[in-house]
């Protein structure tokens, strides 16, 4: 009997230390999904055309954040990119803007830029790309960091900086297209060669290369009742077109380079087949070590910057993201499995409405501003102090200040920001002129003020902040652009869908930086280092 007891107590205290030792179970793969300029209306504006698989089995299964901001300007690409996965702000994280103004190399810069790194897959300068001006960990790191490295992150978009900045420092390999080659390709950062999936991908694109003769509309042109007739002024027409209308002949242009490829809907389909090759060429998500995949979807953009966002092309180029969209999700049902896999989807930037359609119904706007703002600020830099090389450069609304010129005096650096608010303040589509070192003393809006502190970063930010006017566009009088604190720009959809995520809507404020912050609690490891965002609360099933 007394043996018995002790046999039974045992049994106890195995089971017991059993229960505490289970680790808690963690998808097997993340795969982040960055649809670049989309904006959020487009869930709903062309819902009704979506197919059941894609867009709308997120809408209905998945966790809607129906109000989710971007708390930062500007609203670009690398910014976007950078805070998603880092939840935090360019101020810390010092992607200020794709490019800014160097102060040390007296020039401008582009994010991810490192020539200290050459192309591999090409001998293009396309490859010369580094995250090394990132300067705060991402959440694919902090998951390598937590794993011990055993973790995979794989970052993968047409744009560069769509790859690199999301797959962190110590990702396992990131892929972004050359369009001078045609070709997927990564660089000396990584690896030294391209592994066997991607060339074969490569080999892929060259023939599909082939098929892009033309494009047409995927229903019949009538039905496009969301969007603008086909044929307006405020289109740009692709290379070698004269009219910017369907349908688009694409096989001579192609034929001279296949850089055209980006600016196609084929470009999000090449870029899904891609994330789909690498789940299967890096045996991603088949083990109980999560892995993470980041897949930015850049085409998105390029066709809204050309066409603007009521464009019968920008309907169906989500008509035919949505298609593709349902067919990655079959995909990982059937290769990862239904439950073992998390994801999201959300956007970098939103965009405006073109200027001139806006116009067209009596909207305030307005554009061609930049140009002819810049050359204004120098020439009146010019007559005012008797130099323009008083300002080293103006990019992402900001002027930057000539300091090496300027050797610290302090009164002449007033004097000349003085003058120059006072008369950018009266130019046609500019609110107000913030000084980038003194936000607070502005009389703004305070998550206005907020917007611009949080891009001020003392190395690579300038001296003034030009506000322009809601519906006033940055030198883009065809198609469209994005960059401004204004909701059209700052409103983005983002969507949870599998393993642990609660399907419902939440209609509450959230900022793009909680996307990380939810990522780091859903996988029980650390927040990347310089997060300031929070967990969404409701999403989580436990
Ligand atoms: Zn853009």
């Amino acid at each position: 009997m007394f043996q018995k007891i002790i046999c039974l107590f045992l049994l106890f205290l195995v089971s017991f230390s059993n229960l505490f030792a289970q680790k808690t179970t963690a998808p097997k793969l993340v795969i982040g999904i960055v649809v670049d300029q989309m904006r959020w209306d487009y869930l709903y504006r062309y819902q009704e055309k979506y197919t059941a698989d894609g867009l709308n089995k997120l809408l209905s299964k998945g966790y809607v954040c129906q109000n989710t901001q971007i708390p930062y300007v500007p609203t670009y690409t690398a910014p976007g990119h950078t805070c998603i996965y880092t939840g935090s702000v360019p101020a810390i994280t010092g992607i200020v803007g794709n490019n800014w103004y160097d102060k040390n190399l007296n020039k401008n810069v582009y994010c991810t830029d490192d020539n200290q790194v050459k192309s591999v897959g090409d001998s293009s300068v396309a490859g010369i790309m580094s995250p090394k001006k990132l300067l705060v960990t991402t959440i694919t790191d902090e998951l390598r960091l937590a794993t011990n490295f055993k973790s995979k992150s794989i970052g993968i978009a047409i744009k560069d900086r769509g790859a690199i900045l999301p797959a962190g420092h110590s990702a396992n390999g990131a892929y972004w297209f050359s369009g001078a080659t045609g070709k997927w390709i990564t660089s000396t950062y990584y690896r030294n060669d391209l592994p066997s999936w991607v060339q074969a991908e490569n080999t892929k694109v060259a023939s599909d290369k082939m098929m892009q003769k033309t494009w047409q509309t995927i229903m019949e042109i009538e039905k496009y009742h969301e969007s603008t007739e086909d044929k307006v002024s405020w289109e740009a027409p692709y290379r070698g077109e004269t009219e910017p209308v369907f349908e688009h002949q694409l096989e001579a242009e192609l034929m001279k380079s296949p850089d055209l490829l980006r600016a196609l809907p084929y470009g999000n389909t090449m870029t899904l087949e891609m994330a789909e090759a690498a789940i299967k060429g890096e045996e991603m998500g088949t083990d109980a070590i999560t892995d993470f995949l980041t897949v930015s979807l850049s085409s998105t953009d390029y066709i809204g910057h050309q066409f603007g966002t009521n464009s019968v092309e920008i309907e169906d180029t989500y008509l035919r993201l949505d298609k593709d969209l349902a067919s990655f999700f079959s995909f990982l049902d059937a290769s990862v499995g239904k439950g073992n896999y998390v994801l999201f989807l959300t956007a970098d930037h939103g965009a405006a409405h073109n200027a001139s359609f806006l116009q067209t119904h009596k909207i305030p706007s307005g554009n061609e501003l930049s140009d002819s703002l810049s050359k204004k600020v120098y020439d009146f830099v010019e007559a005012e102090f008797g130099t323009k090389d008083l300002i080293s450069s103006i990019i992402n609304q900001q002027i930057y200040l000539n300091e090496k010129l300027l050797k610290g005096d302090a009164a002449k650096t007033n004097a000349i920001i003085q003058k120059l608010s006072q008369y950018i303040k009266t130019l046609d589509g500019v609110a107000d002129v913030v000084d980038l070192k003194h936000v607070n003393d502005a009389t703004l809006v305070q998550d206005y003020k907020t917007a611009i502190t949080n891009t001020y970063n003392a190395q690579r930010s300038g001296n003034l902040y030009i506000v322009l006017q809601a519906g006033w566009m940055d030198d883009f009088t065809k198609g469209t652009t994005h960059g401004s604190f204004y909701k059209y720009d700052t409103h983005i959809p983002l969507i949870w869908y599998g393993a642990g995520v609660k399907p419902g809507k939440d209609y509450g404020q959230i900022y793009m930086t909680d996307i990380a912050a939810t990522i780091a609690a859903m996988l029980h490891i650390q927040e990347p280092n310089a997060c300031v965002g929070k967990p969404i609360q409701g999403l989580f099933t436990k």
